[in-house]
């Protein structure tokens, strides 16, 4: 029997790794906390934790974890910023993520966010359930036809791109490790980040969180768009320089921004504090703008996907607990 303590847990978590851990010898020990240095002793007697996007096993978190005795490490999500791969790699854990559970689930929901935006729905949805019938304000454009730039055409980029292709659209590219053979397929284009921001009318950034990435949109990705553009990040929030976009916005010259991620999201999003004092004066700013959409980082929110992230996350538990090897591409160390 392997004891994993899963930090940063909601009922859909919980509800989905105990079905698929049916019949296996794991034990769960679930946490509304998230994971620091400060609550790494709740995983007192645990061979393994399971942390997602906003749990933090930074250098002091995992020593703390490896004085417990805890060994293994399994991000239950695909991006791995969030933890210190050499500290980890130094001290003998094994770490584990999630690399694709639906990158359907979050190019979709990219584009969800677009086409709201673009569209307007929300706004028009509070108005009409206001008996407001009006149409003043709502004016969006055709998709078809406009300049989509993708930032990043991994897995989730290039659905994106497909799914824009699909509208039409003439989709422009830029990634250190194209996909020609891809590109062809779809029509997609490959060209620079400085022509992708100054020749689109949509950019989605599907780029990883990296030291070269992160801000990797600020003040001067912003001058080079074109007036009206909208923005879509459904990846990582340091991906942007929320002050350089609160100005951008400010000046009126981007059309829109939709956002599944924030800079500073950690302990907002994914908790209800309705009712409480939002202290983010970056984030309240941003609540204020008509044509800031936000979402709580829910892109990846499908049965399919939380089912998946529970088959691989159960699945190298017991390849840890039995000795055997972790499934492939999901290995982090
Ligand atoms: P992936 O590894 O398949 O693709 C990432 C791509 O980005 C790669 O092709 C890589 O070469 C490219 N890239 C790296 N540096 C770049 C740069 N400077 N400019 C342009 N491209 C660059 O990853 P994926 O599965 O497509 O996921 C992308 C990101 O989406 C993840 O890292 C994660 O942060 C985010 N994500 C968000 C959610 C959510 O719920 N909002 C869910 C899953 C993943």
């Amino acid at each position: 029997m392997i004891l994993t303590t899963v930090f940063d847990t909601k009922p859909y978590d919980r509800d989905q790794l105990q079905r698929a851990s049916a019949g296996l010898d794991i034990e769960w020990r679930f946490m509304d906390c998230r994971l620091s240095a400060e609550t790494a002793a709740a995983a007192h007697g645990s061979n393994a934790v399971c942390t997602f996007v906003n749990d933090r096993p930074d250098r002091p978190c995992l020593e703390a974890l490896a004085k417990l005795g805890v060994k293994h490490v399994a991000l239950r999500c695909a991006g791995f910023n969030s933890i210190d791969l050499p500290a980890a790699k130094e001290l003998g854990f094994s770490v584990t993520r999630v690399p694709a559970y639906s990158p359907y689930a979050v190019a979709e929901h990219a584009v969800a966010l677009l086409l709201a935006l673009n569209r307007k729905i929300p706004r028009a949805n509070n108005r009409v359930h206001d008996l407001n019938f009006a149409l003043n304000g709502l004016v969006g454009f055709d998709l078809h036809g406009k300049t989509a730039g993708i930032l990043g055409t991994g897995k989730i980029g290039r659905i994106a791109a497909q799914i824009l292709r699909g509208f039409g659209m003439r989709v422009l590219a830029f990634d250190p490790f194209p996909s020609p053979e891809w590109a062809q397929q779809y029509q997609v284009e490959y060209t620079d980040p400085r022509t992708i921001a100054s020749e689109s009318e949509v950019i989605s950034l599907h780029t990883p969180l990296t030291p070269e990435t992160h801000h990797i949109i600020r003040r001067e990705t912003l001058e080079l768009v074109k007036p009206g553009t909208i923005l879509i990040n459904v990846s990582r929030g340091a991906l942007i320089d929320t002050k350089a976009l609160i100005e951008a916005l400010k000046s009126g010259r981007l059309g829109g921004v939709a956002l599944d991620v924030y800079e500073e999201e950690e302990g907002v999003f994914f908790e209800d504090l309705s009712g409480q004092i939002l202290h983010d004066d970056d984030l309240a700013r941003l609540l204020t703008f008509p044509n800031v959409l936000i979402t709580a980082h829910q892109a990846f929110l499908t049965q399919e996907a939380l089912a998946e992230i529970a088959r691989v996350t159960t699945a190298n538990l017991t390849a840890y607990a039995k000795g055997q090897p972790f499934l492939p591409e999901t290995v982090l160390s």
